[in-house]
């Protein structure tokens, strides 16, 4: 491959809104037959919101809404910036102490000296609290609706369910179909529940998800892939997808996404719209069949 035509095919690239670290990256670009999309930010806006609050008995809704926001007000997870949020609108958060966040599975702090868990049910069930019929009944409810419930305990016991929604981006169908053109395969790969994945999986047009994978288990799934000999690009966005796009033979970060996600990436999607993964492909084909 000659420098010169590489470089106009990394200038095109820019005018497509595609950042291309280095002119060898197209080589690799041209191979890939597999695209793997990270769900929430990727192929979702990721601008969460609180649509709906479940409590257990004897519990207020005021006071879950307290406790749980002021936990959640320390996190910068999608999820915790749409609880915190939802629940500033109800009333001012109380200052909490002992803050940790659990990676893919939630947070847990002390407020007004109760000690308070939020976050998938597996979270709580790992901190001995098991949920209610209730509250699994309208767990699985809101998951079948392709929304994201985040279970909340304190002092051991189970107290309620916050929903929060996600909207699948308006592109990301289109932009999927533009890849099975390329004849690509697409795969749906996230940390939230397998409900959740094939609910926007369907909505726009990929059959098969990885589901309720950890942030550092998302490298291995990777692996796997190229393990049968699959030659694997991952778009993801965000600091728990930074592995597996350095891991792809080629990684795509969304513009709109967190630093260290682009600079473990190959390209940039500089506008976070999702069709310039099939357009960044296509060129890279286009450019390596020029020159040779
Ligand atoms: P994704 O792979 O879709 O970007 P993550 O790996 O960040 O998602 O999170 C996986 C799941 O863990 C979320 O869908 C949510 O159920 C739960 N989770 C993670 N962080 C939090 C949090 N701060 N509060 C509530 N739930 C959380
Ligand atoms: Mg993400």
């Amino acid at each position: 491959a000659t420098p010169t035509a590489l470089l106009v095919g990394t200038g095109r690239g820019a005018q497509l809104g595609i950042l291309i670290k280095g002119p060898e990256v197209l080589e690799s670009t041209r191979r890939v037959d597999t695209v793997v999309l990270d769900k929430t930010g990727t192929v979702t806006t990721g601008r969460m919101a609180l649509v709906d609050v479940a409590t257990a008995d004897g519990v207020e809704r005021g006071e879950l809404l307290r406790l749980a926001g002021a936990a959640e007000h320390a996190s910068e997870h999608p999820i915790a910036q749409a609880i915190a949020a939802g629940a500033a609108e109800a009333g001012e958060l109380p200052a909490v102490t002992g803050f940790a966040n659990v990676e893919g599975l939630g947070v847990t702090a002390t407020v007004d000296g109760h000690a308070v868990v939020v976050g998938r049910a597996r979270l709580l069930e790992e901190r001995g609290i098991t949920l209610p019929p209730r509250l699994t009944g309208a767990l699985a409810a809101a998951q079948e609706r392709g929304h994201t419930a985040v279970a909340v305990g304190w002092d051991g016991r189970a107290r309620g369910l916050l929903v929060v929604a996600d909207a699948v981006k308006e592109s990301s169908a289109a932009a999927i179909a533009r890849l099975r053109e390329l004849g690509l395969t697409p795969i749906l790969l996230t940390g939230d529940n397998a409900a959740v994945a094939r609910t926007v999986g369907a909505a726009v047009g990929i059959d098969e998800v990885i589901a309720e994978v950890l942030p550092q288990d998302k490298v291995d799934v990777i692996r796997r892939l190229q393990g049968e000999g699959r030659v694997v690009a991952m778009v993801g966005d965000g600091v728990n997808d930074a592995a597996a796009l350095a891991q792809a033979d080629l990684g795509l970060a969304m513009g709109t996404g967190t630093d260290v996600a682009i600079e473990a990436s190959d390209l940039t999607l500089v506008r976070g719209d999702l069709r310039a993964a099939g357009d960044a492909i296509r060129l890279a084909r286009r450019t390596l069949r020029t020159i040779k």
